[in-house]
């Protein structure tokens, strides 16, 4: 005969201390003398009408039993007490499983705590200006038709936006979560998710549920947050989120776990589920695809840059120049021509503000006056490179009239005047070489 009754005990457990799930198994494995103190120390919490556990299906408070079942060993195993309510683990249960989330839910909210995250953070809300009608408990009725109702742990207004708080301790409520979820938004109401030091590593699927369906973005309080609220005056929460990166070594863009300290400032409204959240995925993953991006093309602007300022490269590094060019899509010849190479390096001396040809020190002058000779057809390029480095006064010296008059002739010429008809084949490489000015050459393309 086993030591253990493990038949006859409730396993699931509520902590209703620290508002966790425990296993009744966890602790009977723990050993007799363990359990015989817990047992004593459940009494007495059931005396002072403050019972330590609950049932993990119903709520209602568990005492610990013993079943002697030789002379000195004892089977332990958790139970309702005598007389109590009706509860969905009980083989005469007239409860369904939506009910028994609903319950186990509302047990939840119960737990110490519970009730003392949901005061520290009404306590906060109640002196911030932003919020206005702060009520803890206050039940929010469906509008129309609607007979559904919910008693979210806090509403509020905020900026004159409808939103409630949900505290999340623990446990499987991803039934509860979902219709919560469904009602508020089609109430136009906002809910914020709020954790309790999360580890979204460790978390479970429930948890993680929550994130994706937010944007996965989540709200977490813990030791970090609540000393900066102590120091700002206001609540702050740890937001964790999850962060595309683009990764060097695998050439691949990995999603990781970030996190960092998110105030009411930082929260963002999604239009259509009114869902807050602090950080967009999509513009993360924006970021990633272009560092990938930047990453693909690397080596082969590199090997180009040395082209520009080596003057005395062999034929064959500038073919092997093209050809990595043209696999990364940036250009379309065969070989590399010296009127490209002296085109790029006269607009990397103005991004640099160095003229970068030799025996020309300083000689802007003579740079403008060379582009506007030998490649008027990439005129625009100048101007924007001139335009977005801030060198226009550098370039175009305001005493040269001559200067001053070709940026006029184009002005006025361009688009219509064949003359300054412009170019686009180098378009894709010199949106590479100064990635600042990218987006208007690629409208142009
Ligand atoms: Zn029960």
């Amino acid at each position: 005969m086993s030591e253990y009754d493990f038949s006859r005990t409730i396993v699931e457990l509520i902590n209703n201390d620290t508002g966790l799930d425990e296993s009744s198994l966890d602790l009977i494995s723990r050993g007799e003398e363990f359990m015989f103190r817990l047992r004593r120390e459940v009494e007495e919490r059931i005396q002072l009408e403050n019972p330590l556990y609950g049932c993990g299906s119903c709520g209602q408070p568990v005492v610990i039993r013993s079943r002697k079942f030789s002379q000195n060993t004892h089977s332990m195993y958790f139970k309702h007490m005598h007389k109590s309510g009706d509860c969905p683990i009980k083989t005469d249960s007239n409860y369904t499983r939506e009910e028994v989330q609903c319950m186990k839910y509302n047990g939840a909210k119960e737990s110490k705590a519970h009730i003392e995250l949901k005061n520290y953070i009404a306590s906060y809300l109640k002196y911030d200006t932003r919020f206005a009608d702060v009520r803890v408990e206050s039940v929010i009725k469906g509008s129309g038709w609607s007979k559904k109702w919910k008693k979210p742990d806090i509403s509020a207004t905020l900026d004159g936006r409808k939103v409630v708080f949900e505290i999340q301790l623990s446990t499987t409520f991803l039934d509860v979560i979902v219709k919560r979820e469904m009602f508020y938004k089609d109430e136009g109401i906002s809910i914020f998710w709020i954790f309790s030091d999360l580890s979204p590593e460790s978390s479970r699927a429930t948890e993680k549920d929550v994130f994706f369906n937010n944007k996965t973005n989540a709200l977490s309080i813990d030791k970090d947050s609540i000393a900066r609220s102590l120091d700002s005056g206001e609540i702050v929460f740890k937001g964790f989120y999850k962060k595309p990166v683009f990764d060097v070594t695998t050439n691949k863009i990995q999603e990781v776990w970030d996190s960092k300290l998110v105030g009411f400032d930082d929260i963002k409204f999604d239009s259509v589920s009114h869902k807050p959240y602090f950080v967009s995925f999509s513009e993360l993953n924006e970021k990633a695809q272009k560092d990938k991006e930047a990453e693909k093309i690397r080596l082969p602007l590199k090997e180009f840059k040395r082209l520009i300022f080596d003057k005395d490269q062999p034929y064959t590094a500038r073919t092997s120049c093209a050809k990595s060019l043209h696999k990364v899509g940036l250009y379309n010849g065969m070989d590399i021509y010296s009127d490209l190479l002296n085109l790029s390096k006269a607009l990397m001396s103005i991004k640099d503000g160095v003229v970068h040809f030799q025996n020309q020190k300083d000689k802007w002058a003579w740079l403008v006056n060379y582009v506007w000779q030998h490649h008027k057809c990439y005129w625009l390029v100048l101007l924007y490179v001139v335009d977005t480095y801030g060198r226009a006064d550098m370039v175009f010296n305001p005493a040269n009239n001559k200067l001053q008059e070709k940026r006029k002739a184009f002005k006025n010429g361009f688009k219509r005047d064949p003359e300054f008809n412009q170019k686009t084949e180098y378009y894709p490489l010199f949106s590479a070489m100064f990635p600042e000015i990218g987006d208007k050459l690629k409208k142009l393309m």
